[in-house]
C-alpha cells in the first residue's frame, strides 16, 4: 500500500469513528462473545473459525465508541487481514489527532514551533500493538484477543478504565488468518481420531509456516507488509505484544528479559524498559497466583528478523505460553518436567521463582495465562505513560542528533550505494525494503571518497542520523556474532535463529561504509517501487517442466522455493509422494527441486499417528525412481541438507565431509560464507555479485570423489570464510565445495551445501538456481 493511502486509512478510520458516535444512543448492545462463538472461549477442544473471529471483531466495532475495526487488506489466500483499536470512545474518534502527536514525539524534526515537548507527552497515549497467533498452531491467541477485546469493550472496572484513558490498544487478531482455518479445519477434522492434536499436514502460511515471523526486515509477505505499512509505519507503537505458545515440557510462560546477545544497533533504552516491563508483568503474574514463569530463557535479542519493534522504539514483549496439543489437554507430571534453556522447571531460582506443580494443561489455561501477561502489560503501560513517552521522546531525540553513545564499535556516518551495480533489480529491492522499514533514502549531492575509491555524484546515500538509523546499520553492516558456549569447554550455545541479515551480502549489492564526515546529500528520495522480477529464460516463457517435491512432513525451505517460483513467474508442480513414486518421472519434468529437508524426513515422512493416505514418505522407492530420472536425462537440484538424501539415494561420487563432525570443532547455525565461483560453469554462467557469498544454515560440504562431481563454488582454501554472522571451525571446509555439479546417466545432480533461495532473500544466489534449471 502506498504512504498517501495509508493516512487516508487512518484518517477514513477517524472520521468512521466520529460518525457512530454521533448516532451513540442508537448503538446495538455488545455482542455476546459466547453466544457468537458457540462456545466459551477456552473451552476444551473447541477453536474458533476466522469467519467467528472476524464476526466478533466486527460486532464489537459496530457495538461500541471504543472500538474500531478495519480491514487491511486480503491475506495469500483471500482471507480478510484484521486490525481492531481499542481506546477511549473520545480517543478513538480523535484517532488521527493522537497518531500525530505519537509523529512529532518519534521524530523531533517535525515539530513545528508550536509543539512544546512537555504538551505532546502530556497529551499523548501511550500505543501499544498486540499480535496474536502469527504461528498458527499456538492457537491460545485465537481466542485471547477475543477475550481481551471483550474485557476492554465493557470496561467495568478503574483498572480497565485507566487503560482505556491512557493507552491506545492496536490488535491484530491474527497475524495470520489462513493458518487459523489451515490449522482449525485440520483440527477439527481430526477430533476423536489417533491425529487429534497434531500439525497438519501442509505449512500453515502459504508460503513460509513458520517463517513468518523471520520476515521483519524483507517484508516479502502480504501480511507482514499489512501490519508494517497500516500500524508500524502509521504509529510505531511505544510497546509491542507478541503473543506465542512454546513447548509443553517446561515452564507455563516465558516473559522476557531475553537471553544474551544482545544485537548491537538496538537502543539501550528499549532493552532495559522491556526488562523492566517483563519483570514487572511476571511479579502480577505470580501475585495473581500464576506459576511456572521463566525470565531470562530460551530467547534471545539478536535478529531485525523477528524484532522489529526493537528497530523502531518499542519495546518488545514477547511470551511464550507452554503449549497442548492444540484445543486438547496434556497431562504433564513434575517428574516429566525438564529443562528449558537457561532453568531448570524443577528448581527455583531468580529467573523461574515459582515451580508449576505439574499436572493438567489444557487450552483454557494457555488462554487464562496470554489474558494475564496481556492484561499486567496494559496496566503497568497505562500507570506508567509518562516514563514510557519520555522515553520514547528521547531515543528520537537521540537518533537524529549526534552519533548514539553506545555499542563497541565507532559507527560510520553514512553508507553510500553506487547506482551502477552488477543487478540493479537487487539494488531496487534492497532500497525498496530499506525505505519499507522507514529508512530515509538520499542521493549524494558531490562525489564520496571510501577508501580510494570514489562514488559519484547521485549515488544513494543513507546517513545513520535519521529516525531508525541503527535499524539500516544492522541490515548494512556484517554481523560479529559472539562465540558463545554452554561452559567453558563446551558446546556452542545455540542462536535462537539465525546469526546474519546482511542484505548487501544477500542481494549481492556493492555498499561502502563513510566513516568521519556523513557526505553532502539531498532530501530523502521518494518511495522506490518494488522491482519487477525476471529470469531470462524462465520468467513467464519457460519450456522447461519443472517439479517441486512437497513433503507432508511440511518443509518451510519447499514453500520458499514456491514463494520465489511464483515471484518470479516460473511455472511448476508441486510433487507429493505418490507423484513421485508413479516413476516414469522423465517423461513428464526436465527438472525436479527437493527443497531443504532431513534425509528421515523425506525418506519416511509423517509420523504413525497421522493417517494412511499421508504416510510412507519417498522410502526405498524414492531412490529408485529419482536414479531413473536422473540418468535418463533429468536434472535434480537437491538443496541444503536434502543434498545428503541425494547422495546417498542415488550414489553419488560425493563426500560430505562435515559428517561426524562435533559441533564443538565446526558450527555455522545460519551465516553468510564467502565462496569462489567457477563462472565458466552452466550452473554459474548468469551470476554476478562482486563478493560472492552463500547463505550456509547447518548445511553439507562436499568433496568429489570422481571427475564426474565437478566443482561450481568452493571456500576459500585459506582464508576464514565468514563474512557475516557465526562460523566455528573455518578450517574444516576451507577448499571444500559448496555447490557441485554432478553428471550421471544422461542427466545432472546438481547438490547445494547451502539455501540458494533462504527465505526469499538472497538475490545474490538465485542465479545458480535458474543456472541449473537451464543448463
Ligand atoms: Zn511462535
Amino acid at each position: 500500500m502506498r504512504a498517501s493511502s495509508l493516512v487516508r486509512l487512518a484518517v477514513t478510520a477517524a472520521a468512521t469513528a466520529v460518525t457512530l458516535n454521533a448516532q451513540a444512543p442508537a448503538r446495538t448492545p455488545l455482542p455476546n462473545l459466547e453466544q457468537m462463538l458457540g462456545f466459551k472461549p477456552g473451552a476444551d477442544r473447541h477453536l474458533p473459525s476466522w469467519k467467528q473471529v472476524v464476526d466478533y471483531y466486527t460486532a464489537l466495532d459496530k457495538a461500541s465508541p471504543r472500538v474500531l475495526t478495519r480491514v487491511l487488506g486480503k491475506t495469500t489466500l483471500g482471507r480478510p487481514f484484521l486490525a481492531t483499536f481499542i481506546s477511549d470512545s473520545s480517543t478513538i474518534a480523535n484517532l488521527e489527532r493522537y497518531r500525530t502527536i505519537q509523529k512529532k514525539l518519534m521524530d523531533p524534526r517535525l515539530r513545528t514551533a508550536g509543539d512544546s515537548r512537555e504538551k505532546l507527552i502530556e497529551d499523548g497515549k501511550n500505543v501499544i500493538l498486540i499480535t496474536l497467533s502469527i504461528h498458527s498452531t499456538e492457537v491460545g491467541g485465537w481466542s485471547t484477543g477475543l477475550v481481551l477485546a471483550d474485557r476492554l469493550a465493557r470496561a467495568e472496572t478503574p483498572e480497565a478504565k485507566s487503560i482505556l484513558a491512557n493507552t491506545i490498544l492496536i490488535f491484530v487478531p491474527s497475524q495470520n488468518p489462513d493458518g487459523v482455518d489451515i490449522v482449525g479445519d485440520w483440527y477439527r477434522s481430526t477430533l476423536g481420531t489417533p491425529a487429534e492434536g497434531t500439525n497438519p499436514p501442509e505449512l500453515y502460511h502459504h508460503y513460509t509456516g513458520h517463517d513468518n515471523n523471520r520476515d521483519w526486515y524483507a517484508f516479502t509477505q502480504v501480511e507482514t507488509q499489512y501490519t508494517v505499512d497500516s500500524l508500524y509505519t502509521l504509529w510505531d507503537p511505544e510497546i509491542v505484544n507478541d503473543v506465542h505458545q512454546q513447548g509443553g515440557n517446561a515452564g507455563r510462560i516465558f516473559v522476557p528479559p531475553y537471553m544474551d546477545p544482545v544485537e548491537p544497533n538496538i537502543d539501550p533504552i528499549l532493552t532495559s524498559s522491556t526488562n523492566a516491563l517483563g519483570l514487572e508483568i511476571t511479579w502480577r503474574m505470580i501475585a495473581d497466583g500464576k506459576t511456572g514463569i521463566a525470565n531470562n530463557a530460551s530467547y534471545d535479542q539478536w535478529s531485525p528478523a523477528r524484532q522489529y519493534s526493537y528497530y523502531h522504539r518499542g519495546a518488545r514483549i514477547l511470551t511464550e505460553t507452554a503449549s497442548a496439543r492444540l484445543a486438547t489437554a496434556v497431562d504433564v507430571p513434575f517428574e516429566r518436567l525438564g529443562t528449558g534453556r537457561g532453568y531448570d522447571a524443577r528448581e527455583v531460582t531468580w529467573n523461574y521463582p515459582v515451580l508449576w506443580p505439574g499436572g493438567h494443561w489444557t487450552y483454557g489455561d494457555i488462554v487464562d495465562y496470554q489474558v494475564t501477561a496481556s492484561w499486567a502489560l496494559f496496566v503497568a503501560a497505562a500507570r506508567d505513560r509518562r516514563a514510557w513517552l519520555e522515553s520514547y521522546a528521547k531515543m528520537g531525540e537521540r537518533a537524529v542528533g549526534t552519533m548514539p553513545p553506545w555499542g563497541r564499535d565507532a559507527w560510520p556516518a553514512a553508507y553510500v550505494i553506487p547506482k551502477s551495480q552488477p543487478d540493479a533489480v537487487a539494488t531496487q529491492r534492497m532500497i525498496w525494503m530499506l525505505q519499507h522499514g522507514q529508512v530515509e533514502v538520499r542521493e549524494s549531492t558531490a562525489p564520496v571518497t571510501v577508501d580510494g575509491k570514489t562514488y559519484p555524484a547521485g549515488s544513494y546515500v543513507i546517513p545513520m542520523q535519521q529516525p531508525y538509523g541503527g535499524y539500516a546499520k544492522s541490515l548494512l553492516e556484517r554481523q560479529k556474532y559472539p562465540n558463545l558456549f554452554e561452559y567453558p569447554g563446551g558446546p556452542p550455545k545455540r542462536p535462537y535463529d539465525v546469526t546474519a541479515h546482511t542484505l548487501p551480502l544477500l542481494l549481492g549489492v556493492d555498499v561502502a561504509a563513510v566513516m568521519g564526515a556523513a557526505p553532502a546529500a539531498g532530501a530523502p528520495i521518494p518511495a522506490v517501487k518494488q522491482p519487477a522480477y525476471n529470469a531470462p529464460g524462465l520468467s513467464g516463457t519457460s519450456t522447461k517442466r519443472i517439479g517441486i517435491y512437497k513433503s507432508y512432513a511440511e518443509s518451510m525451505d519447499e514453500g520458499w522455493t514456491r514463494y520465489v517460483f511464483d515471484t518470479y513467474r516460473i511455472p511448476y508442480t508441486s510433487l507429493h509422494d505418490k507423484d513421485m513414486l508413479a516413476g516414469n518421472l522423465k517423461s513428464k519434468f526436465d527438472v525436479i527441486i527437493i527443497p531443504d529437508q532431513s534425509g528421515n524426513g523425506i525418506i519416511r515422512g509423517v509420523s504413525p499417528t497421522y493417517p494412511d493416505s499421508l504416510r510412507g514418505g519417498l522410502g526405498e522407492k524414492g531412490a529408485t525412481v529419482l536414479s531413473e530420472f536422473v540418468e535418463q536425462g533429468g536434472t535434480l537440484l537437491a538443496f541444503n541438507e536434502a543434498a545428503n538424501y541425494a547422495i546417498d539415494a542415488l550414489k553419488l561420487p560425493v563426500r560430505n565431509v562435515l559428517v561426524g563432525v562435533r559441533q564443538n570443532d565446526f558450527y555455522a547455525p545460519g551465516s553468510i560464507l564467502s565462496v569462489e565461483i567457477d563462472r565458466s560453469q552452466p550452473v554459474a554462467k548468469s551470476f554476478t555479485a562482486t563478493v560472492p557469498a552463500v547463505w550456509f544454515e547447518n548445511g553439507p560440504a562436499f568433496e568429489p570423489t570422481d571427475p564426474s562431481a565437478v566443482v561450481v563454488a568452493r571456500y576459500p582454501t585459506s582464508v576464514n570464510p565468514l563474512l557475516s554472522g557465526w562460523l566455528l571451525g573455518p578450517e574444516k571446509i576451507n577448499g571444500k565445495a559448496a555447490l557441485v555439479d554432478v553428471a550421471k546417466g544422461k542427466g545432472h545432480a546438481i547438490l547445494y551445501g547451502f539455501r540458494p533461495q533462504y527465505r526469499g532473500q538472497p538475490n545474490s544466489t538465485y542465479p545458480l538456481i535458474w543456472g541449473a534449471i537451464l543448463r
